[in-house]
């Protein structure tokens, strides 16, 4: 059946990029919203167990198109990857997550580690790692206050390349997060070779809780961080119930709409310069 799909996909495909509004359309798009550095970043807050005091930050791209108003990281990141846009992309979304570190420090805030998102694709370039210890260092920002995030699929289909550039970031300070955990194909027991500071697991394993099989998955992977003396994030919680269950679990942070959605830059230096209110 997959394959009958497949085929009926290419000899449709000019039909369907018109139908989707066409995947070029948004390649030309985006190339030109680089140039005009159409796009800004919102800070996700991240809180630790139990008390919910703040412990940094995700910053997620927001693409601001003229006359069409935001869209949507799943809408563009995909396009961007699969036409290598990521990498200049990647670079300008790093360079404004220095600036925003700096201008908090400037402002005299105490400020949280802030996580990014990373593509594989952007360490193809092997020289990535120390361009990006260059770039925070040139803010006057402490490589710690900067987190990278890999997803797990791509840090596993990458690793030749990936690997010794994550140990590269971590030597310096930089934490490294192995992002949607629980969606790929790594074992448990390859966690003990990689470079990495974090596990997040995936909202598809937070979202079922507290179901009793979903529990037991997600604090198996809360038993094997510790011992590897990994932080563990549940993504995606959204209820009470969710959070007092991958706390009674063993998460050590959360992150989610019920704590807080993500924020633009002034509501997230509110965060840094209240007491924690959670
Ligand atoms: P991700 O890295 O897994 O990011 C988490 C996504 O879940 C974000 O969506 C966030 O807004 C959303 N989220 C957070 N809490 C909740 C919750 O409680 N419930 C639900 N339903 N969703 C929640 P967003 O901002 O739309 O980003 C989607 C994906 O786009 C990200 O998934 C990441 O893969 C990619 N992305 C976002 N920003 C960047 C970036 O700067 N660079 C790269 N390479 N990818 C990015
Ligand atoms: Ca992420
Ligand atoms: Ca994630
Ligand atoms: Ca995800």
């Amino acid at each position: 059946a997959k394959q009958q799909a497949g085929a009926a996909v290419v000899a449709f495909r000019p039909g369907m990029a018109a139908a989707a509004g066409g995947l070029l359309e948004i390649e030309q798009a985006l190339a030109s919203a680089i140039d005009r550095e159409e796009f800004q970043l919102d800070y996700q807050p991240k809180f630790e167990a139990g008390a919910h005091r703040l412990a940094g930050f995700e910053a997620l791209v927001r693409w601001q198109r003229p006359g069409r108003g935001r869209v949507s990281p799943a809408d563009f990141i995909p396009a961007a990857e699969r036409t290598g846009q990521i990498v200049p992309l990647g670079a300008l979304i790093l360079r404004q997550a220095a600036q925003q570190l700096r201008a908090w420090q400037q402002q005299g805030l105490a400020v949280m580690p802030v996580a990014v998102n990373v593509s594989p694709l952007q360490f193809e370039d092997t020289g990535f790692a120390d361009w990006v210890l260059d770039l925070v260092r040139a803010h006057g920002v402490d490589p710690a206050l900067i987190e990278v995030e890999i997803t797990e699929t791509a840090a596993m289909t990458h690793m030749d390349r990936v690997l010794p550039q994550l140990a590269r970031l971590r030597e310096a300070g930089v934490g490294v997060a192995f992002d949607d955990f629980g969606t790929g194909q790594s074992s448990l027991t390859l966690l003990r070779r990689l470079p990495i500071t974090t596990l997040k697991l995936d909202r598809s394993m937070v979202d079922p809780l507290p179901e009793p099989s979903a529990g037991a998955v997600v604090q198996a992977a809360c038993v094997v961080a510790e011992a590897l003396g990994l932080a563990i994030v549940a993504e995606g919680v959204e209820t009470e119930a969710q959070a007092a269950e991958v706390e009674r679990l063993g998460c050590t942070h959360l992150q989610g709409w019920l704590l807080s959605r993500p924020l633009p830059p002034d509501a997230a230096a509110k965060l840094l310069s209240e007491p924690s209110v959670h």
